[in-house]
C-alpha cells in the first residue's frame, strides 16, 4: 500500500512585541513564548528604567528593537549589546514605544506597561489592527470608548488578558459583539480574590504597609496592581473594563468574592446556566491563550487539582471597608471623564502610599475627594482624556502634599 505524503502544515511564526517586558505579565509572557521558538519570534521589548533586566531580555530573545525611557540608558544598553555582539537597534522615549506596537512586520503586541503611560503605545497598536494582547487596564478606563472604536475600524483583534476577562471571553459564544442580552446573557460575575485584608477589621486596616498591601495571597503582580487589589480599586477598574470588552452595563457586572482565585470569572445566561473558567492562578494560562488563540498551547502551567483545591467558598465584597469598588462603579455609572479622573487620581494616590506619604485608607478618600471637584470634557478625543489625567494628577498631588504635611 502507498502512503501518501501530506505536507506539513506548520503555523507561521508570529512576530511579537511585549510592551513592558521587564515587569510580571511581561516575564511571564516571554516564559510562554520562550517554549515555543517554532510559533513566536520577539520584534521588540521594552522597559522603563529596568536597564539591566532589560539588557538580560534582549541576550535571551534576540530582540530587534530595545525600547527605554530615556536617552542615557538607551546610551548603556546599545554599548552593551554592541559589546555582545548583538545588532539590536535601542530607541528611547515614548514615540519609540508606539512604532514598536504598530511596525509593519509585528503581528502580535502585548500591551503590559502598567498605568495610563501603558495607553498611547497600546492605542497605537489597535489603530494598526494588531492582534492586541491587553493587560493594561488602565488603557480601557481612560479610553474604552476611542479603544474600541479604534479596534473596530482597524479590524485589530483585542484579547484580554486580565485573567478576569480572558475566563469570561472564554465562557462567551466566539461572536459576542452588540450587547450581552443578544446572546442570552444575564449577567457577568466578575470574581476577586478579596486581596489579603479581606477579613481585616476597620481599625487594622487603617494601618496597614506598603510590604503588607503588596504580598498577596494567591497573586504575584507589580507594586501598583498589588495594592489596587488590596484596596479593590482592582476590580473596580476591572469592572470599568469588563463593561467596554463585554458591551454591558455596570448593573450587568456582579463582583463575588472567591478566596480560592480558582474560578477567574464567570457568564451566566438566560436560562440559568452559569458557565466558569477555571485554572491555577498563573498569568500564563491568559497570556498562552492569547498568544494561540483560537488555538491552545502549552502554558508551562500545572492542570487544576481540584482535591487539592477541595473547596469553593464565595462572598459578597464589603464596599464599606473597601470604598474604592464603590467609587469604580458610580464612575462608570456617571460615565465620561470620571473614570479617566478615577484612575489618574488613583495613580497619584497609590505611588503616595507606596513612598509612605498617604495611609491605606487615605488612598480612596483621596479618589473621593477629587471625584467630586468640578470637571468637565467628553471622551472624544485623545488629547482631552490627556488633559483631564493631568488636571486630576495635579489635584491629587496638591491633596497629597496637603494631606502628608
Ligand atoms: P509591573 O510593574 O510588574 O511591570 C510594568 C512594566 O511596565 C515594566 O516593564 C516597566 O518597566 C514598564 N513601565 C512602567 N512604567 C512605565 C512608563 N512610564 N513608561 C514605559 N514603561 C513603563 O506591572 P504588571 O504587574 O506586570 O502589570 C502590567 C499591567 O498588566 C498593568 O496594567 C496591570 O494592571 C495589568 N495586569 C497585571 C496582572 C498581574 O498579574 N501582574 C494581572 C492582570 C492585569
Ligand atoms: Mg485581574
Amino acid at each position: 500500500m502507498s502512503q501518501r505524503q501530506h505536507p506539513q502544515t506548520k503555523p507561521p511564526t508570529q512576530r511579537v512585541t511585549v510592551l513592558g517586558s521587564t515587569g510580571s505579565i511581561g516575564t511571564s509572557t516571554l516564559d510562554v513564548i520562550g517554549r515555543h521558538p517554532d510559533r513566536y519570534s520577539v520584534h521588540a521589548l521594552t522597559a522603563h528604567t529596568s536597564k539591566e533586566s532589560l539588557l538580560a531580555q534582549c541576550l535571551t530573545h534576540r530582540p530587534a528593537v530595545a525600547v527605554l525611557d530615556d536617552d542615557v540608558d538607551a546610551a548603556w544598553l546599545r554599548q552593551e549589546l554592541k559589546l555582545a555582539g548583538l545588532p539590536t537597534e535601542v530607541n528611547a522615549g515614548r514615540e519609540a514605544l508606539c512604532e514598536v506596537a504598530r511596525d509593519a512586520s509585528v503581528d502580535c503586541v502585548m500591551a503590559a506597561i502598567v498605568g495610563a503611560a501603558g495607553l498611547l503605545p497600546a492605542l497605537a497598536a489597535a489603530e494598526a489592527g494588531k492582534r492586541v494582547l491587553l493587560a493594561n487596564k488602565e488603557a480601557l478606563v481612560m479610553s474604552g470608548a476611542l479603544f474600541m472604536d479604534a479596534v473596530l475600524r482597524s479590524g485589530a483583534t483585542l484579547l484580554p488578558i486580565d485573567s478576569e476577562h480572558n475566563a469570561i471571553y472564554q465562557c462567551l459564544p466566539a461572536e459576542h459583539r452588540g450587547g450581552l442580552a443578544r446572546h442570552g446573557i444575564s449577567q457577568l460575575l466578575l470574581t476577586a480574590s478579596g486581596g489579603p485584608f479581606r477579613t481585616w477589621s476597620q481599625a487594622d486596616i487603617n494601618n496597614v504597609t506598603p510590604e503588607q498591601a503588596c504580598a498577596h495571597p494567591n497573586w504575584s503582580m507589580g507594586r501598583k496592581i498589588s495594592v489596587d487589589s488590596a484596596t479593590l480599586m482592582n476590580k473596580g477598574l476591572e469592572l470599568i473594563e469588563a463593561c467596554w470588552l463585554f458591551d454591558a452595563t455596570p448593573e450587568q457586572i456582579q463582583v463575588v468574592v472567591h478566596p480560592q482565585s480558582v474560578i477567574h470569572s464567570m457568564a451566566a445566561y438566560h436560562d440559568g446556566s452559569v458557565i466558569a473558567q477555571l485554572g491555577n492562578p498563573d498569568m500564563r494560562t491568559p497570556i498562552a491563550y492569547g498568544l494561540a488563540w483560537p488555538e491552545r498551547i502549552d502554558a508551562g502551567v500545572e492542570t487544576l487539582d481540584l482535591f487539592q483545591v477541595a473547596r469553593l467558598d464565595f462572598e459578597a465584597p464589603d464596599e464599606f471597608r473597601f470604598p474604592c469598588l464603590g467609587l469604580a462603579r458610580e464612575a462608570m455609572q456617571q460615565g465620561g471623564m470620571a473614570p479617566v479622573v478615577l484612575n489618574a487620581a488613583n495613580e497619584i494616590a497609590v505611588d503616595a502610599f507606596l513612598q509612605r506619604k498617604l495611609s491605606f485608607t487615605a488612598i480612596g478618600q483621596l479618589v473621593a475627594e477629587v471625584l467630586s471637584r468640578p470637571y468637565e470634557g467628553r471622551v472624544d478625543s485623545l488629547e482631552s482624556v490627556l488633559a483631564t489625567d493631568q488636571w486630576a494628577r495635579q489635584q491629587a498631588l496638591e491633596l497629597v502634599t496637603r494631606w502628608s504635611a
